[in-house]
């Protein structure tokens, strides 16, 4: 058989050949603006000789620091297609840490989001950043940037198709990204053409994210997470619709554009879909703004049932799904058994999820893999073709990350505490530096919050450990009321008491107008222990 390299080539030559006249959305401030694919990837070109034009070369670490746009997606293509390796910065970050990645990846270009210039103009940037192009619009730009200079891009498309950058070994790197650090520094993940490729189909398929060619697909998830759970490339795979909601995120923002570029199909954390349904059932935002939604994916930390079932009220199938940044990320989905019993099927829709094809998961306990029984804990461990190898020239020896096994496999090691079911369901019962360890027993983080979570008043809630004299850990919930009223301690008490033994529960209910949260919207159980960790 041909041993053609796998890698974007493939998927963005057949994209452009086959789907030229297929739609792609952004909102832009002037107003909403559709492209077809065949101006998409005319600019794309462009954008990839103005790189070339400034003496980059294949193999060069180029950045992105954007929002969800069609500029941002032109990059997407550009940088990869011209043989180009693409770190996608958190916006999110602070500027030091920023600065960090950049001298960490060695960039020697970023791509600047005007509209971002702001926060991106206070980097100190690193000695290997010659060349900063700045997309969309953006205020007076100077000159240079520290020794960087400074460009404004325009889009200057290209439409004559030529063949884009084909790997010579499908194992070249194409993307770079960092997980957000716990401990130390964000470690970074390298990405080859082989392991995009390979993802991006695997998604499409019909028990993962089912993405095809009538579908519109419209990542929430931000374009510098995860390269958008690789929704990008899974879209173009499939040839379909794709839409950029910009920087408005809040769900009225993000409903008028599901509305405006008729999307199918979104994916983004827990909290953002929570928003989005709390405002349909206060009618703050229209009772049809998801009419043309049909899938949505939810991921990036425990969905709580109480979400699954509002979804499922709006008539749009939620997929659960588990991911990390070093499994490309999506890793797990939650897709329905084949059995007509329903509690089972039910049942599977609120787990993290079975491997996806390709892939291989175990539950590792003292140094053995734990029962497939449902009930075991042990460490989720992970191996597979779009499963890190090893982390790009970590700060500390990251052997610890992986194990070995005797048939030559190599696994990653999640830190996710988890059950597997003998379907192969993972359910993931707490990261194992969330869990809380009371009086040498455990108790589940996330099995609380998602008990707090089905309290009609309870609008947003995540549980720490804090340190206890007698206990060594108790729970804390942090929440906050879905109206702004205070929230009465004992009545939530009483509320989960009627469902968990007594020690269980949080020993106090901090109420706060908003639950902090990372810079990829998922809890921030770091700053509130910190902030919450001391006092009864
Ligand atoms: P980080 O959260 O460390 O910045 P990632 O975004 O890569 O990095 O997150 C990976 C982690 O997110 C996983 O190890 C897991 O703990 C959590 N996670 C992802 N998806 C889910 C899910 N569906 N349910 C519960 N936890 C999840």
């Amino acid at each position: 058989m041909q041993t053609e390299p796998l890698g974007l080539h493939h998927v963005f030559e057949r994209a452009e050949a086959v789907f030229a006249d297929r739609e792609v959305t952004g909102r832009e401030p002037g107003g909403v603006r559709g492209l077809d694919y065949a101006e998409l990837f005319a600019g794309a070109r462009g954008l990839a000789e103005d790189l070339e034009g400034l003496g980059l070369r294949p193999g060069d670490r180029v950045a992105t620091y954007a929002w969800n746009t069609l500029d941002h997606m032109r990059a997407y293509i550009a940088i990869p297609g011209a043989g180009m390796v693409m770190h996608t910065v958190n916006i999110r970050l602070g500027a030091d840490e920023v600065a960090y990645t950049l001298a960490h990846a060695g960039d020697r270009a970023v791509l600047v989001d005007g509209a971002l210039w702001e926060s991106w103009s206070a980097v100190d940037l690193p000695d290997t950043v010659e060349h900063v192009l700045v997309m969309g619009e953006a205020p007076d730009l100077p000159a240079v940037q520290g020794g960087a200079a400074v460009h404004r891009l325009e889009t200057r498309p290209v439409p004559e198709r030529r063949g884009w950058w084909r790997p010579r070994d499908e194992n070249e790197a194409v993307g770079i990204c960092y997980t957000s650090g716990t401990t130390g520094r964000p470690k970074a993940v390298v990405y080859s053409h082989r392991s995009v490729y390979l993802h991006a189909l695997t998604l499409c398929g019909t028990d993962a994210f089912a993405i095809g060619h009538h579908d519109v697909v419209l990542p929430v998830v931000p374009m510098f997470h995860a390269n958008a759970w690789n929704l990008p490339y899974a879209g173009l795979v499939a040839g379909a619709g794709l839409a950029f909601p910009g920087r408005h995120l809040d769900p009225l923002g993000l409903t008028g554009f599901i509305r405006d570029s008729r999307a199918t199909f979104a994916a983004g954390v827990p909290t953002v879909w929570a928003a989005v349904v709390r405002a349909l059932h206060e009618g703050r935002a229209p009772g049809d703004a998801l009419a043309t939604m049909d899938r949505i994916v939810i991921g990036g930390s425990s969905a709580p049932e109480s979400l699954l079932d509002a979804l499922t009220g709006l008539g749009i199938r939620p997929v659960h799904a588990w991911g990390m940044t070093e499994c490309s990320p999506v890793g797990l989905v939650a897709s329905e058994p084949c059995t007509p019993d329903g509690a089972v099927r039910s049942a599977a829709r609120r787990t993290q999820g079975r491997p996806l094809p390709g892939l291989a998961v175990r539950s590792s306990a003292e140094g053995r893999e734990a029962a497939r029984d449902g009930a075991a804990v042990g460490e989720l461990e992970i191996s597979g073709p779009f499963v890190v190898d090893h982390y790009h020239a970590p700060e500390k020896d990251d052997s610890a990350s992986f194990t070995a096994s005797p048939d030559g496999r190599r696994w990653l090691r999640t830190g996710d505490m988890v059950t597997v079911d003998a379907r192969g369901y993972v359910t993931l019962v707490d990261r194992a530096k969330d869990m809380v360890k009371s009086g040498g027993e455990w108790i589940s983080s996330v099995d609380l919050e998602n008990r707090l979570a089905a309290h009609p008043r309870v609008n947003e809630t995540a549980v720490i450990a804090v340190p206890d004299e007698v206990w060594g850990e108790r729970p804390v919930a942090v929440l906050s009321s879905t109206d702004g009223e205070p929230l009465d301690p004992d009545e939530l008490r009483s509320f989960l008491g009627a469902q968990i033994p007594r020690w269980q529960l949080p020993d106090r209910f901090v109420v706060v107008d908003e639950v902090p949260k990372t810079g990829v919207g998922k809890f921030d159980k770091k700053r509130m222990r910190a902030e919450y960790g001391h006092g009864r």
